[in-house]
């Protein structure tokens, strides 16, 4: 990446806030599915969380490769970003397609933190991968609209106080495309009556804070609509391409972190009398592992110029968070392997770390559903589904 857009200064301070938070810190919320909200103000505290939103509505007015330096050092340095990360790409949605005083009102106190715009419900239990077969609804009734049904993995839920929701506000048997009716709506979740919206955390196999949303005749004003009613669809998926490079950076940071681990102890650890880092059982994964978080570590660089410099670059994007998970799971695969037992002891954080890296693969999109892209939109082979 071109020395401007590395941003080495933010990377310094981001790796220096990371310092505060070591293993320990993780480990504990781990055993307890705890929310690092200390770490997540401290972010905030920073000016980190901000960083895209422009300097008239309070922030730091910079481009996506400055996110991508801060959630690449935030996994490089063993934290995790899972819990705050929403906030870069969702704010988009608001950002791009937003009233004038919807993004007055929100983003300045969203920079100041004084708002935290970190749920983003899309993903349905039963339509799941299929985003138009949604069936929560938002009826319109006067000045409001009236939200039924239910999200699933709105991750972060009980942490924000806004969330942007996709809902269905024309039926599907009514529209020409199935694209169609589908609308955005910020849902103020701290003004909804009792028993309208109700969330239920579920246990996964890392701490990420996620949650089913169930929602009860929940009453959204229409002020709260972004954008055109029915042209949802089209503003959730302009803003797949951030959230793509944005985590695959996080996988960058992560498969780094597991390579600095691995080669470190491989140097340290003597078995038979020699480290075992000189058999080239150990190296050649560790090295391979390396190859391959430095090509998507390109193609990440690569799309995050592309969409600094105002493009939309679709292919890249896909490219990018495809190869940085596959990369950082091949590290975290070999990291497990070098540290033998001790991989699996709490106290090392490669078994945590190794849990949390494995989400990438399948959230927010799955490796599938990228090759299906690759092959429709780059190769122009048929749609698939
Ligand atoms: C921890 C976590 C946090 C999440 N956070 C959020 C969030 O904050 N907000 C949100 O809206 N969503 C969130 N998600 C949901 C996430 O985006 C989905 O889990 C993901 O997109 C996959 O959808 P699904 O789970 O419904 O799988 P399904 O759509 O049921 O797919 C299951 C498997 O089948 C494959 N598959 C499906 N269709 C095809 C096809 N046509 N061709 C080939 N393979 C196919 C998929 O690739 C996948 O491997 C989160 C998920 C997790 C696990």
């Amino acid at each position: 990446m071109p020395l401007d857009l590395n941003h080495p200064d933010i990377r310094e301070g981001v790796a220096k806030l990371c310092a505060e938070f070591p293993g320990p810190y993780w480990r504990k919320l781990d055993r307890e599915m705890a929310y690092p909200a200390e770490f997540v103000r401290a972010l905030t505290d920073a000016g980190y969380l901000s960083a895209m939103i422009p300097e008239e509505y309070g922030g730091a007015g910079l481009g996506i490769s400055a996110a991508v330096a801060i959630l690449e050092e935030i996994h490089r340095a063993g934290c995790n970003a899972g819990a705050c990360h929403a906030q870069m790409y969702t704010m988009g949605t608001v950002l791009r397609h937003g009233s004038a005083a919807q993004k007055s009102t929100y983003l300045p106190q969203i920079a100041s933190g004084a708002l935290r715009l970190q749920a983003f419900g899309v993903t349905e239990p039963t339509s799941g991968t299929d985003t138009t077969a949604l069936k929560t609804t938002a009826r319109r009734e006067g000045d409001r609209y009236i939200v039924n049904g239910q999200k699933i993995w709105t991750s972060r839920a009980e942490h924000s106080d806004l969330m942007v929701l996709l809902a269905r506000t024309t039926p599907l048997a009514d529209v020409a495309k199935k694209t169609d009716g589908l609308s955005v709506l910020l849902v103020d979740m701290r003004t909804a009556k009792p028993g309208a919206l109700t969330i239920r955390p579920i246990r996964t196999m890392m701490n990420h804070s996620t949650t089913e949303v169930f929602f009860d005749n929940l009453e959204v004003p229409t002020a709260n609509l972004i954008g055109e009613e029915g042209k949802g669809f089209r503003y959730i998926l302009a803003g797949m391409n951030a959230e793509r490079i944005l985590i695959a950076s996080e996988c960058i940071g992560d498969a780094k972190w597991f390579i600095e681990k691995a080669s470190s102890y491989a140097k340290e650890r003597v078995v038979f009398g020699r480290p075992i880092g000189q058999n080239q059982g150990i190296q050649f994964p560790i090295a391979k592992a390396y190859a391959d978080m430095r090509a998507a570590e390109l193609m990440l660089h690569e799309a995050a110029r592309l969409y600094e410099a105002g493009e939309n670059p679709g292919e890249e994007s896909n490219l990018a968070k495809m190869l940085a998970a596959d990369a950082s799971w091949a590290a975290a695969e070999a990291c497990v392997q070098t540290f033998g037992g001790f991989g699996f002891a709490e106290e090392y954080d490669v078994e945590r770390k190794f849990r949390e890296t494995r989400l990438y693969r399948v959230a927010p999109i799955s490796t599938n559903l990228v090759l299906s892209y690759l092959s429709e939109h780059v190769l122009g082979m048929p749609r698939s589904y």
